[in-house]
């Protein structure tokens, strides 16, 4: 078989570099004959490393020093939850802006704890999804935070520019494409992200939060989902995922000896605009996104039909490329090229994607 490559949507692949690096220090990390998951995150040895990843990620994201870094579990869906619990007031109201599936769960999960107004600024014109409406600074002061989610992983809809939400606080789900590119972190209030795509494994969530907004959370607020209790307790209120915690700070140090984000942002769009470029030119698959809305870490494509789709999936797989199955929400097919995903891959799918045309065409 030829060397897999695999285009998961999360888990997803990690960079080589860093499994190599967690398979040599299994047995004996930093000489302490035992591996970093068999020691107390109290000890000074994670202490360290905890500190550590939070400069990491402050250098890779250039965060301002009025953020906090906190790590936590219960993935980003458990964010849906405990964002409104720590920013919305019981009498108040937060905007979400649907742009596609993981949004509008935001949304959903947001109304188990107050008002929540929904405006949907993902739209179709002739089969092409894409987003238009990204101003609501008129509207936005009248609610405790705005939400939205700049990469929706389904679709693969990604929005570049951030929307303007005037003075009002703006909380993002960056799952998905969270350190693929620079952010100006100012504009936030909150940024939070699972780690299973871009950073590490899954079971870890980051949290980058304005230091105005820890201490807000309503009374009823359990410990564990409390910005506060979390920053108080450098995110060990309760015992962290240290395994995956150490494995997100080997890929923090693997952007910064490859360029940053400033590099990792041009790697990204060499491999987005390859495939799409490739796609655009071919009358056989489909990809229904508006141009300027094109994720570049999930590429979304369609044949003509379901069992051609199929087909490709099964094809594909045996040829090495793996995880290309659409979410089953939307079908097709779906390639998430995260910053792990060498353009060695993105050209391997390219070539199969040739010749299965080929192939197949009537
Ligand atoms: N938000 C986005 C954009 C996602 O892509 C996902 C998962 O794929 C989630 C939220 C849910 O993440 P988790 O499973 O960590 O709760």
């Amino acid at each position: 078989m030829s060397k897999v490559f695999n285009f998961s949507a999360g888990p997803a692949m990690m960079p080589q570099a860093v499994l190599a690096q967690a398979q040599q220090e299994l047995l004996n990390w930093e000489g302490l004959q035992t591996s970093v998951m068999e020691v107390s995150h109290r000890g000074k040895h994670f202490m360290a490393l905890a500190e550590r990843s939070i400069q990491q990620l402050r250098e890779l994201l250039a965060i301002p020093d009025n953020y906090q870094v906190l790590f936590a579990q219960g993935g980003a869906r458990g964010q849906f939850a405990a964002v409104p619990m720590n920013l919305l007031d019981e009498n108040g109201k937060a905007l979400y802006l649907n742009s596609g599936y993981w949004s509008a769960a935001a949304a959903k999960e947001a109304r188990l704890f107050g008002e929540i107004d929904e405006v949907t600024i993902g739209a179709e014109k002739n089969g092409i999804v894409g987003v238009e409406q990204l101003d609501f600074s008129e509207v936005a002061t009248q609610y405790d935070y705005v939400h939205y989610c700049p990469n929706e992983t389904i679709s693969g809809v990604e929005i570049f520019e951030v929307p303007n939400v005037g003075d009002a606080v703006l909380v993002a789900d960056m799952s998905s494409n969270i350190l693929s590119r620079p952010i100006n972190v100012s504009k936030f209030g909150v940024i939070y992200a699972g780690a299973q795509k871009n950073m590490g494994p899954s079971g870890i969530v980051i949290l980058i939060v304005r230091d105005d907004l820890i201490g807000k959370a309503r009374a009823n607020t359990p410990s564990i989902w409390n910005y506060q209790v979390l920053r108080d307790n450098d995110s060990m209120f309760n015992t962290p995922p240290t395994f995956a915690w150490y494995l997100c700070s080997l890929v923090f140090q693997w952007l910064l000896d490859n360029g940053g984000l400033n590099a990792m942002e041009s790697r990204n769009r060499a491999k987005a605009e390859k495939l799409y470029a490739y796609l655009d030119q071919s009358d056989f698959y489909r990809n229904t996104v508006a141009v300027a809305n094109r994720s570049l870490m999930n590429v979304t494509f369609t044949c003509s039909d379901d069992e051609l789709n199929a087909k490709f999936v099964a094809e594909a797989t045996k040829c090495g490329l793996q995880a290309l199955k659409g979410h089953r929400i939307v079908g097709g097919m779906r390639a998430s090229i995260y910053n792990a995903m060498p353009l060695e891959g993105v050209e391997a799918l390219i070539a199969f994607m040739q010749r299965f045309a080929q192939a197949n065409q009537n």
